[in-house]
């Protein structure tokens, strides 16, 4: 299988000896498939899912486009744009179509659920199009696009029950995975096609979890991301597993060193969870939290669940347990209804609270959405802009002085690999998520995984960059 994302990590070998639960229909050896990825970790790890149930039926991977038989383009839909680069995409890919007609082009995942059959309209030569719910079906499926004359074959049914049990990813070799512990959202937040294009809320049972975190640990893995679109809020109630109850049994896993989740939903904290947090040095210091907005009134207009009220007390609770976090953040400016006063109290939370980063946006309408609906969005482009600017400038200036106070600090650096930069540096990440860049020392060979001592001399606000003791 050949899996082209933004990070790189197949294993080969990882899970020999385990089975797909997999009925033995699509069989096709010697097929070759190529996919590629667009969007976020979940995506990413939908990708490798994906890979796994067609290696099972004997599809091997395709080094190229040119060399493949089947040609998957696994989407997002959370911004237009996202969804316009795919069209783009999917005319360039065209080529291959008229090179080799028998050549099956296919979408999946959050655009294909929310465009279904239009998707077809606007590129006919699409022969499959399927969500995130069905990718057990995958290998049928792709029989299907091949009788003579098919039409695109469309499966977007979503499932309340599908988390993928018995399932088996195939992951590249390498040091970071992630593992999905949720599928789907029930919050409905009025800007996020999510819960529409990924359906309900699932919890994946916790002897699954902990069956991929080990198989990563036993592939050489040394960090593990868990993931869910409001991961805290996992719950297994056959098992009665809450989020904490998971994090501890994946601190128990031999061989994983760190341990990050994303992302939390601020409501779903619980005192048991920060104190967890607290508790295991192999749970990372470091929370993804997004507020969206410093604003009372769009956060009710947003629908989140919370006040700011209530999020400078939870940001204040695990501050308090764990002194050393570090948090990151998004927020949305220009939001239907955004007035200068609104706009200015994100100003002030963000000073107020000074997360180490932010993911600034600027609101753009969703079709399908709540807020595309009943939420003009009458705010002016060039009123939008110059508030994501401020606000940008705003941030980097906070993570630029919070960087700086790590200055003549020893951090540990887990590698990653040589820096983009420098052939002759290393670059890694700080527990708290930070990335540091190095000279390769003279005298010891650092590999990626390797972790390292590293006295910051000076940072950006992005980046420290030291020496290894
Ligand atoms: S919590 Fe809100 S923003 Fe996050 S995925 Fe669910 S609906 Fe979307």
């Amino acid at each position: 299988m050949s899996i082209s994302t933004d990070h790189s990590q197949a294993d080969p070998n990882a899970h020999n000896g385990e089975q797909n639960d997999m009925p033995n229909l699509g069989q096709r050896p010697g097929r070759k498939v190529f996919i590629e990825t667009y969007g976020c970790q979940m995506n990413m790890a939908d990708t490798e899912l994906m890979g796994g149930i067609l290696g099972t039926s004997g599809y091997t991977a395709a080094p190229n486009h040119d060399e493949a038989d089947v040609i998957l383009i696994n989407t997002c839909a959370v911004r237009e744009r996202a969804e316009e680069r795919v069209f783009g995409r999917l005319s360039h890919l065209l080529k291959y179509k008229h090179a080799r007609p028998e050549v099956i082009l296919g979408v999946t995942g959050c655009m294909a659920e929310r465009l279904r059959e239009t998707l077809t309209d606007r590129a006919p030569y699409v022969d499959l199009v399927i969500g995130p719910d069905a990718y057990r079906r995958l290998p049928q499926l792709l029989e299907e696009c091949q009788e003579v004359d098919a039409d695109p074959v469309v499966d977007v049914k979503l499932d309340r029950e599908e988390t993928y049990r018995g399932l088996v990813p195939k992951r590249e070799p390498g040091i970071k995975g992630w593992v999905t512990v949720q599928r789907g959202c029930d919050k409905f937040c009025t800007f996020c096609i999510v819960p529409f294009v990924r359906g309900r809320e699932r919890g994946v049972a916790p002897d699954e979890i902990l069956r991929q975190c080990q198989s990563l640990a036993d592939a050489g893995y040394k960090e593990v991301t868990l993931l869910g679109q409001t991961v805290n809020s996992y719950r297994h109630p056959e098992t009665e597993t809450d989020f904490a109850d998971l994090l501890e049994k994946v601190v128990e896993v031999d061989g994983l060193e760190r341990i990050r989740f994303t992302s939390p939903y601020p409501t779903d904290f619980t005192p048991k969870l920060i104190a967890t947090m607290a508790r295991h040095d192999k749970i990372c210091n470091y929370l993804h939290l997004p507020l969206q907005s410093g604003s009372d009134e769009m956060l009710e207009s947003m629908k989140r669940l919370y006040t700011t009220g209530e999020f400078l007390t939870l940001v204040d609770d695990i501050r308090g347990a764990i002194p050393d976090i570090a948090m990151s953040t998004d927020i949305i400016v220009g939001f239907p209804g955004e007035t200068e006063e609104h706009y200015q109290k994100t100003v002030e939370l963000l000073e107020r609270i000074r997360f180490d980063f932010a993911f600034l946006f600027k609101y753009s309408e969703r079709d399908g959405t709540y807020a595309a609906r009943k939420l003009p969005d009458t705010l002016d482009e060039k009123t939008k802009k110059a508030r994501l600017s401020a606000l940008i400038e705003t941030q980097e200036a906070i993570s630029a002085e919070i960087f700086a106070t790590k200055v003549g600090q020893t951090v540990r650096v887990m590698v990653e690999g040589e820096s983009r930069r420098s052939a002759d540096d290393l670059c890694g990440k700080t527990d708290d998520f930070k990335t540091a860049v190095f000279p390769k020392p003279e005298n010891t060979i650092l590999n990626p995984g390797d972790f390292a001592d590293i006295i910051v001399e000076e940072t950006t606000s992005h980046t420290l960059l030291g020496r290894a003791l």
